[in-house]
């Protein structure tokens, strides 16, 4: 699945980060890719340091053919090189063979490719490559026009399943509501994630939101939008207090 922006800033790392650990909570294993090769961050915004093979590594046919990626968080990921000198050369279009290949193994439910933004070589090459595409925006007109040309670009190579998550709500008159995103795009809103400030904070700690603060409003709407693409209906969790006064009452019934 491809998480894509026509503009760099709108959340696809934090995204695509606190995705993967929600699928993992709810059971489901995943592999991250960091495919903004170019300006990489996925391993930062995951709080991984230590990582050995890069996905620069698996284009220059540097790894054995079944090797088995980092894990951090519970979350198994390829992160992306920080050498600059490692940017040189890169065949972006690479990327489709390798993620095949992962895809044919069978070994992730879910394979979530963080895209660079726009439509350069990086980001059509994610288009290409994924079965899926989530769009991540904020629902102001001029991101919203920008994903409309991707959208176009994806019609022009393959028709694929699409959906739209919304970044940094802040509920003002000028965003576009979900009806009339899902109108305009004839695809799904799958879920709405809002302005926080507490975001910005766990990436600057580098640490992932959803571990930053397990269970705040904002990290259940993150679990919603995964537990929504994993066919999974959430239920919340009631809280220990609401949950102990249960417990108090059906004793109280039962003598
Ligand atoms: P992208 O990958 O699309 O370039 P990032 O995930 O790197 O975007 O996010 C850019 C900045 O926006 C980061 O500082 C991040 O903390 C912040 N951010 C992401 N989502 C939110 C949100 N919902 N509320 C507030 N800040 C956010
Ligand atoms: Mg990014």
């Amino acid at each position: 699945m491809g998480i894509v922006s026509g503009k760099g800033g709108v959340g696809k790392t934090t995204f695509s980060v606190n995705l993967g650990i929600a699928l993992n909570r709810l059971g489901k294993k995943t592999l991250l890719i960091d495919c903004n090769i170019t300006t990489p961050h996925l391993a930062y915004y995951l709080g991984a340091e230590d990582y050995f093979i890069t996905l620069n590594n698996v284009f220059r046919g540097e790894v054995d053919e079944k090797f088995a990626p980092s894990s951090h968080s519970g979350v198994a990921f390829i992160p992306a090189s920080e050498e600059l000198r490692d940017i040189v050369k890169i065949d972006f279009d690479r990327l489709i063979k390798h993620v095949n290949k992962i895809a044919g193994s069978r070994v992730f439910d879910f394979i979530i490719l963080d895209s660079a933004p726009g439509l350069g070589k990086e980001g059509t090459s994610v288009l290409r490559a994924a079965d899926e595409i989530l769009f991540v925006t904020d629902p102001t007109i001029p991101n919203i026009t920008d994903i409309v040309r991707c959208y176009e670009y994806l019609h022009m190579v393959r028709t694929k399943r699409v959906s739209i998550v919304f970044n940094k709500v802040r509920e003002k008159h000028f965003e576009l509501q979900f009806k009339d995103a899902e109108h305009f795009f004839e695809a799904p809103v799958l879920g709405a994630i809002p302005f926080d400030e507490y975001i910005m904070d766990s990436t600057a700690q580098g640490i992932p939101f959803l571990n930053y603060m397990p269970d705040s409003p904002t990290a259940k709407d993150f679990i919603k939008v995964a537990a929504s693409l994993a066919g999974i209906q959430y239920k919340k969790k009631s809280s220990s207090k609401v949950k102990n006064i249960f417990v108090k009452l059906k004793k109280k019934i039962r003598g």
